[in-house]
């Protein structure tokens, strides 16, 4: 548990959504930087691996608010007076993204807020133009970012690019499910670069640019050079590990565009993401040049990201554990 003086100096942080995947990352690493940390907890609906997540969290210090539905704006107000709060970080998931707009006019009416860090955690939505589903997620997103602008609160957008692991073009989560051990599924021809960003670097970073001054009213831009690869480097990186060659099969535009027209959500949002990244480019086809964005490793240009070949390492060492 925290002892009293724990993140004495620091802003306090309220994170809402850390028993999700990218929020537990990120509740991870506002602990790790000694902060006094407040998870809101929607529910204890009983899921062993949320329950799980929420009592590691509380184990290791975090400060539990039970029973908080981020649609009452009072209850979200009366948190943010009572807990002192400086830096709000919601990490809700996609079906939730408009679950915050009273969290802006809760920040709004309260006045203290230092920071605000919407559910981001992708690409700039109001650069890339997926097809849909994947595109009435990012409509979304920014009728958040554009309550925030105009309601004058300060605020960060994490732009993190994709989470370190094989992108599987069905599933929203695909650093917990081991890369391929069959066959590879390339996307076109394999040669669109992403970048990708250990889920442990998400919250490392996210968490350094909470109360940096350079990033107010910033996109935080994701580039780490180390983790800049295509599918054909990436498969080959993944064979290197295993020790074994596995036969390529190409997806191609047409397949994920029809993946996408399915409309099962969410496996159709991921396709529409996985057509606009590996076959549109859209975390390449810009440069970070405007006023208001930054990319993280200029701005801590001393501090390391894991490597793919790091993380792949991690898949190779779970299948150890399970043989
Ligand atoms: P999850 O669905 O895993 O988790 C969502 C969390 O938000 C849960 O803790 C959930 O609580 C909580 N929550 C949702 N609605 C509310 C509410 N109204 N009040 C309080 N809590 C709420 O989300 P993800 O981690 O998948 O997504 C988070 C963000 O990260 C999204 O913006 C998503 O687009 C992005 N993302 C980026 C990825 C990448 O590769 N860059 C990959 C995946 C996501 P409960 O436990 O009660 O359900």
């Amino acid at each position: 548990m925290s002892s009293p003086c724990v993140g004495e100096g620091k802003g306090r942080v309220l994170i809402i959504g850390a028993s999700g995947f990218i929020g537990e990352f990120i509740a991870q690493a506002s602990l790790d930087s000694g902060r006094t940390t407040f998870l809101l907890v929607r529910s204890f609906d009983g899921t062993p691996s949320k329950s799980k997540t929420i009592n590691s969290l509380h184990d290791k210090g975090a400060i539990l608010i039970h029973q908080g539905v981020v649609e009452d704006q009072e209850f979200v107000e009366g948190i943010l007076k009572d807990h002192k709060i400086d830096i709000v970080i919601s990490a809700v998931g996609g079906a939730n993204i408009l679950d915050q707009l009273t969290i802006v006019k809760a920040i709004k009416t309260v006045g203290t807020i230092k920071r605000f860090l919407p559910s981001e955690f992708g690409h700039d939505v109001d650069r890339a133009d997926p097809v849909e589903p994947g595109l009435a997620m990012y409509k979304e997103k920014r009728m958040v970012r554009r309550l925030i602008e105009e309601s004058g609160v300060p605020y960060t957008y994490i732009c993190c690019n994709s989470i370190a692991s094989w992108p599987y073009h069905d599933n929203t989560h695909p650093s917990e499910v081991i890369p391929p051990l069959d066959h590879f599924q390339i996307y076109g021809d394999g040669t669109v670069k992403a970048y990708f960003v250990a889920g442990s670097d998400i919250g490392k970073f996210t968490m350094k640019v909470v109360d940096d001054i350079r990033t107010l009213n910033k996109s935080v831009h994701f580039r780490p050079s180390c983790n800049f690869l295509n599918m054909n480097e990436l498969s080959s990186l993944w064979e290197k590990k295993i020790g074994y060659m596995l036969p390529r099969l190409t997806v191609t535009e047409d397949d994920l565009l029809a993946a996408a027209a399915e409309n099962i959500i969410p496996q159709s949002i991921v396709a529409s993401f996985t057509h606009d990244i590996f076959i549109k480019g859209c975390q390449v086809n810009f440069s970070i040049d405007g006023p208001n964005e930054v990319e993280v490793s200029n701005l801590y240009p001393d501090e390391t990201f894991r490597t793919m070949d790091e993380c792949f390492d991690d898949f190779v060492m779970k299948m150890d554990r399970w043989n």
